[in-house]
């Protein structure tokens, strides 16, 4: 049986860094899952490639519930040896703004993306997961879910609401023997920060700097790995010291 990885938005940032990472450290063949970014999946393949691992490219918007839930099953219906052990749920973005001028969509969008995203992916590998009898499911929340943001009410409604549900599903699903942790990250250098005022915000952290995508991506292949059995239902902070 082969084992596979699925990582959505693991074109660019941090997804990238934790598809290369558990492609490297646990031997699995990565499901390369992005928006609209091609040339940029391709890139993540390459690097997994140059690190002798394998992968593919697996396009869908992880708010498409039909088109998430049809590709996938697909995949599984025409991968008989495969199975799916990991599921990332990296996939969000961000559209900040103060709730006075924020827009009905601006919400909508955000919430869709980084939370129903969740749902609809993890939804259409669970039944494989279950029937398999083991699995990882590792969501990516953020500091903004469990602390709150000012300008971020829809961003902190989505990674809240994600952190909530990790801790629900964890319940429903630790007798399988599948783990369902989140980690929130505090400020992690990637496209989604690129504007913001590094140098004001490093200030805010005890360590006095932005945190690497590679470091999250350690986090994250532990708790995907053999060693975090035992560990559900979790939220791990990784920050540089700013705590909640
Ligand atoms: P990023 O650099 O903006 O990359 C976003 C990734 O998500 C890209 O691969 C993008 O694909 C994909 N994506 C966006 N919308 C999508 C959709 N609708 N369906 C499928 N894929 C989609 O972001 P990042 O900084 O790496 O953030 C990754 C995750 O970490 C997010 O959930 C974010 O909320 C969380 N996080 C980040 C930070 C931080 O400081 N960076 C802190 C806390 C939490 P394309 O390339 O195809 O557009």
């Amino acid at each position: 049986m082969r084992k596979c990885g699925l990582v959505t938005g693991a074109s660019r940032g941090l997804g990238r860094a934790i598809a290369v990472t558990l492609a490297k450290d646990l031997g699995l063949h990565i499901l390369i899952n992005f928006a609209g970014n091609k040339e940029a999946a391709n890139e993540t393949k390459k690097q997994i490639e140059a690190e002798g691992g394998s992968a593919e490219l697996m396009q869908f918007r992880v708010e498409d519930g039909t088109l998430v839930e049809k590709t996938l099953s697909n995949w599984i219906l025409n991968n008989k040896d495969s199975k799916i052990e990991v599921l990332v749920n990296n996939a969000g973005i961000t559209k900040d703004n103060l709730m006075v001028f924020m827009e009905e969509s601006q919400f909508d969008d955000v919430v869709n993306v980084s939370l129903k995203g969740m749902f609809n992916v993890t939804k259409s590998v669970l039944t494989h997961m279950v029937r398999n009898r083991y699995g990882r499911i590792i969501n990516i929340a953020s500091l903004s879910g469990l602390k709150g943001v000012p300008g971020q009410v829809n961003y902190s409604a989505a990674k809240g609401g994600m952190i909530a549900a990790t801790r629900s599903l964890a319940q429903e699903i630790a007798k399988r023997n599948i783990t369902v942790n989140a980690v929130a990250p505090g400020f992690v250098a990637s496209d989604m920060t690129q504007d913001l005022d590094v140098e004001m915000l490093k200030k805010l952290v005890p360590m006095k700097r932005f945190g690497e995508a590679k470091e999250v991506a350690d986090l994250v292949s532990f708790i995907a790995s053999d060693k975090a059995a035992y560990i559900t239902g979790e939220i791990i902070n990784i920050n540089g010291g700013i705590h909640s």
